[in-house]
């Protein structure tokens, strides 16, 4: 997957049309609020799509059946571009905080989570000079935010 200058934007809308049936089917409405002055990046844009679509389908996952949002927003702050995905789900405990980015930790029952989604997308952006973290409150939901460096 080679790096080249990609716009987040494109990506993001891309990501969430592929993931609007899966999201209909379990009542979550996803929002997508894009700064339309957001510079390119230098990225591998399959990794970056596999990025935004691991955080989208976590939150799908953790809000299925009790209708929700999804809010995907990019930003610019300082040098950084900045992607949030955000949803009203059920929230992390905040025992599993330290360990969602581990691999293979996992919540959900054997066939439905590999608990690799986290710690692939860690791996990518870490690898890209990005980071990515989260915050999240029970009952609230959950938001995993990313910085990506502007140049290289
Ligand atoms: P998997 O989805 O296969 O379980 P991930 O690495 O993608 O593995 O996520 C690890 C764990 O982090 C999940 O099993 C879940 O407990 C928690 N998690 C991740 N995203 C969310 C979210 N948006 N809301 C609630 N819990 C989440
Ligand atoms: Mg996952």
């Amino acid at each position: 997957p080679r790096p080249r200058d990609v716009q987040l934007n494109e990506l993001v809308d891309e990501v969430v049309n592929l993931c609007q049936q899966r999201a209909r089917y379990a009542t979550v409405k996803i929002n997508t609020e894009l700064d339309p002055q957001l510079p390119q990046v230098h990225a591998s844009p399959t990794e970056m799509q596999q990025v935004i679509m691991n955080l989208i389908n976590n939150s799908l996952d953790a809000i299925d059946g009790r209708g929700g949002v999804v809010e995907v927003k990019t930003s610019t702050k300082d040098d950084y571009v900045v992607l949030e995905v955000a949803d009203n789900g059920p929230g992390i405990p905040e025992a599993y905080l330290p360990r969602i980015f581990d691999p293979f930790f996992t919540t959900k029952p054997v066939g439905k989570g590999t608990g690799l989604g986290l710690s692939i997308c860690y791996g990518i952006i870490t690898k890209m000079g990005g980071k990515i973290s989260v915050s999240s409150a029970i009952e609230m939901g959950t938001t995993f935010h990313i910085r990506i460096p502007i140049h290289g």
